[in-house]
């Protein structure tokens, strides 16, 4: 490999691009996690992290990958042998239940085609059919990471309520938390899983439940095993600002600056933003005369998008071109996908020609690579980044 000037565009959807002033606020001292000093730092944090849930209620934060925010949601409010739905929505879906089943859950797993998000009817007829209450939780993934659809959260919350039943509502946002609209209270979620790696625009290795109150009541009788997971002890040294093990110290202090530049720009406006460059994006894909694996006008992520590359042509060679040609990393298709989509990361620390410049990587090397893609892509995106 030779030297490449400039930066590295990281164009995947998570991890993510992370801001200077969050790489600097982390490369601060680590203090003693049992002193002052951090007890005001935790105290701060956990209390400052609950609005970009949506909540009032107590939100943990674990040292590892999102991957154990899962497995805390799980142990925290089931039981060995009780059932949970979930749905097909792809491979992060397919992975979660995988999970479920792992710890001795039993899974309705309804099979879907991974251009749709979890159907709200079909929550509804299951929760209806199960009149012996046997499903204790529905599992939702609100930002399909390896297709690009976002379910849609409050239906599925009003299909629950329409069918009276009381299982309980786990949605992973690891990849929609701080860039779509997500409101952990207001949409009667019981466990919101998160990432720091996508959205929130930190480097990996910390993430997050936000739970209702009757997640923590479902909490007092679950009785899979859990012990680094466990939210007694955690809940129970949260109040004083404290952590039962070692927290990312550093990890919080990017924390700290990346929840600043959020409120500071608006939740609102972020998730417009990160909306404006979702359809910025599709407007050059159409261009280009490709297809958005999204089907559903309602569903289309404003996180990151997937496209289908032509039969016959393998999206990871285009993605190898374009990171040999232009240095930049794009999203690999993952699963039953492989091969056949390429994902364009749109979130986080992101603008116009951060946009601008990506979309610019992906229509060259698609041409580079023998994908036939009309120019009209990105002026297309271009013209919508200009006028809208
Ligand atoms: C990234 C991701 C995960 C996995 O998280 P890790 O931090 O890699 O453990 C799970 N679900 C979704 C939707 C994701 O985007």
């Amino acid at each position: 490999m030779t030297y490449a000037a400039g930066r590295h565009f990281l164009q995947i959807p998570g991890p993510t691009n992370v801001p200077d002033v969050v790489l600097r606020a982390m490369s601060a001292a680590t203090i003693d996690h049992r002193g002052p000093e951090f007890q005001e730092l935790g105290k701060q944090l956990l209390n400052d992290i609950k609005p970009v849930f949506g909540t009032t209620n107590p939100v943990v934060i674990y040292p590892a990958t999102g991957t154990g925010a899962w497995e805390a949601a799980l142990t925290n409010t089931l039981s060995p042998g009780d059932t949970v739905l979930s749905f097909e929505t792809g491979h992060f879906a397919t992975l979660w239940q995988e999970m479920a089943r792992g710890l001795g859950l039993h899974v309705d797993f309804v099979p879907g085609d991974w251009r749709h998000g979890a159907n709200p009817e079909v929550v509804a007829e299951k929760l209806a059919a199960d009149t012996a209450h046997r499903i204790k939780a529905v599992c939702v993934v609100h930002n399909e990471t390896s297709t690009g659809v976002t379910s849609r959260i409050p239906e599925i919350r009003a299909a629950i309520d329409s069918a009276g039943h009381p299982a309980l509502l786990l949605v992973d946002t690891i990849s929609s938390l701080g860039s779509i609209d997500y409101r952990h209270d207001e949409w009667g979620v019981d466990v919101t899983v998160a990432g720091s790696q996508k959205g929130l625009m930190l480097p990996p290795g910390m993430s997050f439940n936000a739970i209702s109150d009757k997640a923590l009541n479902a909490a007092k009788t679950a009785c899979l095993p859990k012990v680094f997971w466990d939210w007694g002890p955690m809940l129970t040294a949260n109040e004083r600002g404290f952590f039962p093990y070692t927290p990312s110290t550093n990890l919080m202090y990017g924390l700290r600056e990346a929840l600043r530049l959020l409120y500071e720009e608006g939740l609102e406006n972020v998730f417009a933003r990160h909306a404006r460059h979702a359809a910025a994006t599709r407007a050059a894909v159409r261009g280009w005369g490709l297809e958005v694996l999204c089907q559903d006008e309602r569903e289309h992520s404003g996180a990151l998008t997937a496209v289908l590359v032509p039969e016959g042509i393998d999206a990871d060679k285009v993605r190898a071109v374009i990171l040999d040609r232009f240095d930049m990393s794009l999203g690999a298709g993952l699963g039953k996908l492989a091969g056949k989509i390429f994902r364009i990361g749109h979130l986080g620390a992101f603008n116009d020609l951060t946009l601008a410049g990506t979309l610019a990587g992906v229509q060259m090397g698609l041409t580079l690579a023998g994908v036939p893609a009309d120019p009209r892509g990105l002026q297309d995106a271009l013209e919508h980044l200009q006028n809208d």
